[in-house]
């Protein structure tokens, strides 16, 4: 069993959040011309690589706020959390 921290709620089991995606997807800029090619990496593509990895969880059981939480895939191990709108 995982334990997050929240920023907002502190340590908390992980029953108590769901798992949102990659945090380092960015979405192409509004009012811009994009290609089917960027549009299809923004929503479909991902890529699945073990190790450290920033992703966004939700604190649905909480405060209800997106997260960041820096993780190993591999391990389990979390090395940061922070509020959405922060760098991690
Ligand atoms: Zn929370």
């Amino acid at each position: 069993m995982l334990h997050i921290k929240c920023p907002h709620c502190g340590m908390r089991s992980q029953n108590e959040f769901s798992y949102g995606g990659d945090a380092t997807v960015k979405r192409p800029e509004l009012n811009k011309e994009v290609s089917d090619q960027d549009w299809d990496n923004f929503v479909y593509n991902r890529k699945s690589l073990r190790g450290k990895h920033k992703e966004l969880w939700q604190h649905i059981s909480g405060c209800r706020q997106w997260i960041k939480v820096e993780r190993d895939t591999a391990t389990h191990e979390i090395f940061k959390t922070a509020k959405a709108n922060e760098d991690i």
